[in-house]
């Protein structure tokens, strides 16, 4: 059964105990107040109380309602914006810093699992990238290059490795690091949140923050039944700003991306396809990403959209899941599907810092935010409770704006142009 107030995802019925926290129905008083409880806001709330802060959060609808709770679970070191690119921009020592602070955050996340005794598993190491060309120079030297800068630790698997994992002729040479595991989101995010309440943080489900205003010294958020007074707010909203803040809301844009859960698939048949327990992605810009789970279903997501929300997903997961697997045409049934809000600023980088005294922000995390936004949550955290400024090795990548409506016709023009390209690459 679908956990109340959530869309109906694999994860909101597979959450097991769902614990609902109250609205926020009174006016209160805390050090910070922390709005949205996707995994941006959960993980600022932890590092501030874990520093000795006050916290209350407020979320619009349930914790987790947005992308925390229904992705694919892939928790990757990096960013959105690809090593590369930051290489380019910032040269190998604040590149490799940046890099280094996502694979802490892994790292991190594996520890506060078992510290807090989270049951979010089956956790199951190892993401392998697969490339559709065939190409194995170029994935080796990537191999070579990324492990040198920066310590990724990362394998070259040949294709013959990589069909015994992958039973298809589209995939060839790939890469796998070890390090990358996948967990049950939407179970992680409850047992942050109930590590949070444990610690003495006030969370309020259906408590949509109205209005971020200044009061005395501080900051006074106001939802619709009640209010927080705090020395600090920091917006952890995504794409789901609304009119709450016009600065950050023009800096970025939403985008859509897909996920289809099959029903139970025959063991011998993912033995002759899937043969796996490793994630999945692939080298193209417009990627499938996928996973069993427990069970033998088989999680499938990909392609991306700025605007319409299809009303048949799982057609469109099971053409590109067919297209890499024919042999499971007839014999796949998919029982979920959904899509999901992204927060992508241009330059693709999480956008985290100060915009006045005591007003804070923790957002942009685009399509691979598991480790990131922990990485914001941390740093965030530290610069209010503790004065430190790490958190500005993302000033290079501010809240400028987004280009509006027409930044997303770009956007979506360029996605199309990628997807041509990856057709006749294929
Ligand atoms: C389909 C899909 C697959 C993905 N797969 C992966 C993956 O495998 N690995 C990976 O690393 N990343 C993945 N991602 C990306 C990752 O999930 C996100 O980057 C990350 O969860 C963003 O967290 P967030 O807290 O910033 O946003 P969200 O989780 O969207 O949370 C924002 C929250 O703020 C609340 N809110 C907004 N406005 C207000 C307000 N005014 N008052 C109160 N609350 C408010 C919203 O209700 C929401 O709950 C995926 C995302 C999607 C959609």
């Amino acid at each position: 059964m679908t956990a109340v107030g959530y869309i109906d995802t694999y994860y909101a019925n597979t959450l097991g105990s769902d614990k609902i926290y109250p609205e926020l129905g009174e006016n209160i008083y805390t050090d910070v107040c922390v709005v949205g409880g996707g995994l941006a806001g959960l993980n600022t709330a932890l590092g501030l109380i874990q520093r000795g802060k006050s916290v209350a959060l407020v979320e619009a609808k349930r914790i987790g309602w947005g992308a925390s709770g229904r992705n694919a679970g892939f928790v990757a070191k990096g960013y959105a914006a690809d090593e590369a690119s930051l290489l380019k921009k910032l040269g190998i020592e604040k590149a490799r810093k940046l890099v280094t602070l996502t694979q802490n955050a892994r790292k991190l996340i594996r520890r506060r699992i078992e510290d807090f005794h989270i049951d979010c598993g089956p956790i199951i190491e190892g993401v392998l990238t697969v490339s559709w060309k065939d190409n194995p120079q170029d994935v080796k030297a990537y191999v070579k290059e990324t492990n040198d800068n920066f310590d990724t630790g990362f394998e070259f698997w040949p294709r013959d490795k990589v069909r015994e994992h992958c039973k298809t002729d589209k995939y060839f040479d790939a890469v796998f690091s070890p390090q990358d595991y996948q967990f049950h989101p939407l179970r992680y995010v409850h047992g942050i949140a109930r590590v949070l309440a444990e610690k003495g943080g006030r969370l309020f489900e259906n408590s949509p923050a109205l209005s971020v205003t200044r009061s005395g010294g501080g900051w006074h958020v106001k939802t619709a039944k009640g209010s927080v007074h705090a020395q600090h707010v920091v917006l952890c909203c995504s794409i789901y700003l609304d009119g709450l803040d016009r600065r950050l809301a023009n800096a970025s844009f939403p985008v859509q991306t897909y996920i289809m859960v099959t029903r139970p698939v025959d063991e011998q048949l993912l033995k002759s396809s899937i043969n796996t327990r490793h994630a999945v992605s692939d080298t193209r810009f417009c990627s499938d990403y996928y996973r069993r789970l427990e069970g033998n279903r088989v999680l499938w997501g990909g392609r991306v959209a700025l605007w319409a929300n299809p009303s048949d997903i799982s057609g469109m997961m099971m053409q590109d899941m067919l297209k890499v697997y024919p042999q499971l045409k007839g014999h796949v049934q998919p029982e979920f599907q959904w899509s999901g809000l992204l927060c992508y600023a241009p330059h693709k980088m999480p956008q985290l810092g100060r915009i006045e005294e005591g007003y804070w922000y923790n957002t942009g995390f685009g399509g691979h935010g598991l480790s990131p936004t922990t990485v914001g949550g941390e740093l965030i955290a530290s610069a209010i409770a503790e004065g430190d400024d790490s958190y500005k090795a993302f000033e290079p990548f501010g809240i400028g704006y987004a280009g509006g409506k027409m930044g997303r016709y770009a956007a979506q023009l360029v996605y199309l142009w990628w997807r041509a390209r990856d057709y006749l690459d294929a």
